[in-house]
């Protein structure tokens, strides 16, 4: 499995950096990949989309037939987008990237800048959490998914849940 990810684009103007996987170099105490302007740049831009696991899921679950809208708002008034939303059936799915989000399996301590890193981490998880509270209680289902995990297991879940979902009258 890939963790190739590359930030690409910043949008949103929220707090919440999220790649695909890790910076060049992560883990491998180099402490170089923080170093040129443009990787700093990126990683102290905002949520990224189009990462390559997110791009997996979208086509597998665009490929079960199902539509969804990208990188929106679910609740507009509720300024945090999610990777995909269902807007009718109120599903919403974020695939996190393991480095940003702090993945149990693959997060990587950065050997320097620890005092930068550890409690930026710290912040895009509660930042998660709170999302994740807020979306549920304005009645969305919120579905969080490592970006490491099988995009195809991951598109069954989804569709398993919009299905529910919409197959739920008053929903
Ligand atoms: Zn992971």
């Amino acid at each position: 499995m890939s963790h190739a990810g590359t930030p690409q684009e910043a949008h949103d103007g929220g707090d919440a950096p999220a790649v695909g996987g890790s910076p060049p170099g992560a883990g491998r105490g180099s402490g170089s990949w923080a170093s040129t302007p443009a990787i700093r740049k990126t990683m102290l831009g905002n949520r990224s989309r189009d990462t390559a696991p997110e791009l997996r899921v979208r086509r597998a679950v665009h490929a079960m037939g199902l539509r969804y809208r990208v990188a929106v708002r679910p609740v507009p008034t509720l300024r945090r987008t999610a990777d995909l939303v269902f807007s009718r059936a109120r599903v919403a799915v974020f695939i996190d990237g393991c480095y940003w989000h702090g993945c149990p399996e693959h997060y990587i301590e950065p050997a320097r800048n620890v005092d930068y890193w550890r409690p930026k981490i710290a912040r895009n998880r509660e930042r998660d959490a709170e999302t994740t509270a807020a979306l549920t209680s304005a009645g969305w289902r919120v579905l969080r998914f490592w970006s490491h995990e099988d995009p195809h297991d991951v598109a069954g879940r989804i569709a398993a849940t919009v299905r529910t979902a919409r197959s739920e009258p008053g929903s």
